[in-house]
């Protein structure tokens, strides 16, 4: 494994780097220790007819979990014996509902892109990149964004929006790299498969267009106007190239606020208790998108 080979000049890393070097030592030092070793405890508990399991957790030797700790949620619970009768010292109900699956990792993301056969292992990355840079995800763990959805739902009924096309494509490529098939054949058939994809969006040029629009003016939507209620929205100056908040009330509503220019810029959907401007996420803090907000001073 990634093993560290030196000890680095620790004053003169950055935290980051910090933060890389001692995932690295952790990480290999617990390679070198034995398995750890846990106790673990099922309990089959029946008041009045009633099943109830608890489960307990309780590290005998935990040998690299003491170096490379790792959080498993899981509970101690005291020694019990069969048969045992225990007192019920209190009881609560609780309403739970089913969630929904996680999000997909930029990890499971590539995994998932492997299984379907999307991509080489040296442009899978490329194309998660690239799906950032067109914000049609944000965040690390990546959410799609309004765009996104309304690329997919555009093209859905378009075979360009299954995996298929490109997964058959990726096979051919390499029955072509083993000689199994010949370039002329791939490069016709591919030819004619986007041809007939091309026509179906080309004939429904209009369509799309609209779609798209309505999208891209929901996503660079952030919030409410706090004087005419209208939707306010991220513009781009044409004077000088410089992104800020306008109104879409306007030229009726003049209400105006500046952005800063570098970094990425969320809704919140929530509104600032001081003013009432809406509360925007600038990288990761979320501040009132008002500069003379009471909330800024002092
Ligand atoms: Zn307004
Ligand atoms: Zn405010």
């Amino acid at each position: 494994p990634i093993h560290p080979v030196d000890v680095p000049p620790f004053e003169k890393l950055t935290s980051e780097q910090k933060n890389v070097y001692t995932l690295i030592v952790k990480r290999f030092l617990a390679t070198l220790t034995k398995d750890a070793t846990a106790e673990i405890t099922k309990a089959f508990i029946d008041i009045k007819g009633e099943p109830f399991v608890a489960e307990g957790y309780r590290l005998l030797e935990p040998t690299w979990k003491l170096i490379y700790p790792v959080k498993t949620g899981q509970k101690e619970i005291p020694e019990l014996h069969e048969g045992e009768k225990a007192r019920v010292v209190s009881l609560k109900l609780f309403r739970k509902e089913t969630k929904p699956p996680k999000r997909f990792t930029q990890g499971a993301l590539i995994s998932e892109m492997e299984k379907l056969g999307l991509g080489t292992k040296s442009t899978r990355h490329e194309i998660i990149r690239k799906l950032y840079s067109r914000k049609y995800i944000i965040g690390s763990t990546p959410i799609p964004t309004a765009t996104a959805f309304a690329v997919v739902d555009t093209i859905k009924p378009y075979d360009i929006s299954k995996p298929d096309m490109t997964a058959q494509l990726e096979k051919d490529m390499d029955e072509i790299a083993e000689g199994k098939k010949k370039e002329d054949t791939v490069i016709k058939k591919s030819r004619e498969m986007l041809q007939k994809v091309l026509k179906s969006l080309e004939d429904n040029k209009h369509e799309i267009r609209l779609s798209l629009r309505k999208a891209l003016t929901l996503q660079n939507t952030i919030g409410t106007c706090p004087s005419c209620g209208k939707p306010l929205v991220i513009r781009t100056s044409s004077k000088n190239r410089k992104r800020f908040v306008g109104c879409t009330g306007y030229p009726s509503c003049r209400v105006t606020y500046p952005l800063p220019q570098k970094g990425s810029i969320a809704r919140t959907d929530r509104k600032c208790e001081q003013c009432g401007a809406p509360i925007i996420k600038i990288g990761k803090r979320e501040v009132c998108l008002n500069p003379n907000c009471s909330t800024k001073k002092g």
